[in-house]
């Protein structure tokens, strides 16, 4: 498949670096509170990148990281006077119950940044052995700009701005920083009294990493120093992504991501979402509302992802209306199969189209365009045809990670497509052997009146008793 990549600004070929297994890293959520619908749009488009590149035959390897420590989750922590890992042990929970309701895949690896401290600090100290990085009186450490000629090449940040930066001789110490601001950023951040017990030893005196070096230390560990494609919102190309680059090309070589993959921010209602405009949704807000995880994937999927989505209401209704029509059309085509027909090769049928989309550029709004032309197409064939054409459908279902309603599934006694998602994902936690993140599902299933009950090879959901 052919995708977009920041860093060359063209269109490249996906293909694994060893050959066997597309290795990625994903930026994941900073764990200070729930994930907005917008840092979903960015997580479910990663998803989709990867069950396409799946359907395709194609292994992968997904590592998304926790971001637990940082100026916000340490701030968090405080004012809800619990310790900092209570603190995002309960927001990660929450996220990952989240995730499994939109129907995202969880990652191969998911590493905290508190548990790579000894890496990050490793790699503090091999930076400032060869000259990239230097303590400052206070104690913390900074990378050296200067000392990295590719600096400003993801973000195409022009000779004067960075000759801006070096002149000024100027430092950044907050974990985010304007564009307006190119400086010589924090490595190691040295204790400071609001930081409570949060601090760690280093040869430089106590303190805490900064931010963009825990993605660089975990990439380093678990995907080593070149690796298949990197990915976050747009948000993150500069500073995050640039200085991941510089940290992780110096202390390490290596050519680190040989593809670059970012997404688009979501607006909603034409602008950015904020607290004060009371248009900042989560999941929860959306279900409160009567609307399912599903519904708003759907409406994610409606947009490209390197152009602006916006969201509205509105919008969702419209992706309810279009799940049921597409469930009830699938229907429909698996009742004009008849006996079981031999389904041997990988064809789209009348879904060629749609899939095509999906491997130029990921287009997923052509993708959904393409299903319903296919389903008007497939609404005339039968037998062995039907059959291939629902096979087809199927795959790309996976690829976008939808599950359709069911017939009645608005009635009472149904189960809700995101609840039922939610059970699928535990159960497949249970069969990977993943106690810990299962029994989180199961809880939140609890959370919203469902009670799972596990037989040997398979489970039930009930709604709780009252
Ligand atoms: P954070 O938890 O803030 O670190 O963000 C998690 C991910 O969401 C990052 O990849 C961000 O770039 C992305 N993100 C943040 N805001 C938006 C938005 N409005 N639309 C799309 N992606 C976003
Ligand atoms: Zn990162």
């Amino acid at each position: 498949m052919r995708l977009y990549d920041t860093l060359t600004r063209s269109d490249r070929d996906l293909r694994p670096i060893d050959g066997s297994t597309f290795r990625f890293y994903c930026c994941g959520p900073t764990v200070y509170g729930p994930a907005h619908i917008g840092n979903f749009r960015t997580f479910v488009l990663q998803d989709v990148l990867r069950r396409t590149l799946e359907a395709g035959g194609m292994r992968t390897l997904h590592v998304r990281n926790i971001t637990d420590v940082d100026d916000k989750t340490i701030r968090g922590c405080h004012q809800a006077g619990q310790s900092l890992a209570e603190f995002t042990a309960g927001w990660t929970a929450r996220f990952h119950a989240d995730c499994a309701q939109f129907g995202c895949l969880a990652p191969h690896i998911e590493p905290r940044a508190v548990e790579h401290i000894p890496q990050q600090i490793a790699m503090i100290e091999a930076l400032v052995a060869k000259g990239h990085a230097y303590a400052a009186a206070d104690g913390s450490v900074y990378f050296r700009i200067s000392s990295f000629p590719g600096y400003g090449r993801l973000s195409r940040l022009d000779a004067r701005e960075l000759d801006l930066g070096k002149t000024q001789n100027a430092r950044a110490n907050a974990d985010e920083y304007e564009k307006d601001s190119i400086s010589d950023f924090v490595l190691w951040k040295a204790r400071r009294a609001e930081d409570g017990e949060n601090f760690w030893r280093a040869p430089w005196g106590d303190g805490r990493p900064g931010w963009h070096l825990e993605c660089s230390a975990m990439i380093q560990e678990y995907l080593g120093d070149t690796f298949d494609l990197h990915s976050g919102g747009v948000d993150l190309v500069f500073p995050h992504h640039e200085n991941e680059i510089a940290q992780s090309q110096c202390a390490c070589g290596g050519h680190f991501a040989a593809h670059w993959f970012h997404i688009t921010h979501l607006l909603v209602d034409g602008g950015k979402m904020s607290k004060s405009l009371g248009n900042l949704y989560t999941l929860d807000d959306l279900v409160g509302r009567g609307f399912s995880a599903m519904e708003i994937r759907y409406v994610l999927l409606g947009s490209h992802y390197r152009k602006p989505l916006n969201f509205t209401l509105d919008s969702l209704s419209g992706a309810r209306e279009a799940l049921a029509k597409l469930a009830k059309a699938a229907r429909q085509l698996a009742t004009r199969i008849e006996g079981s027909p031999r389904l041997d090769a990988v064809e789209f049928g009348p879904f060629q189209a749609a899939w095509d989309s999906l491997q130029n550029d990921l287009n997923t709004p052509g993708a959904l365009g393409g299903i319903f032309t296919g389903l008007r197409e497939a609404a005339t064939l039968s037998g062995d045809a039907a059959a291939k054409a629902l096979a087809g459908l199927n795959r790309l279902l996976r690829a976008l990670g939808l599950t359709l309603p069911e017939a009645g599934a608005s009635d009472d006694s149904a189960v809700p497509a995101d609840i039922r998602a939610l059970a699928e994902e535990r159960w497949q936690l249970r069969l990977a052997r993943n106690w810990a993140q299962s029994d989180e599902l199961r809880a939140a299933l609890a959370a919203r009146g469902w009670v799972v009950k596990d037989a040997k090879d398979c489970y039930t959901l009930a709604p709780a008793e009252p």
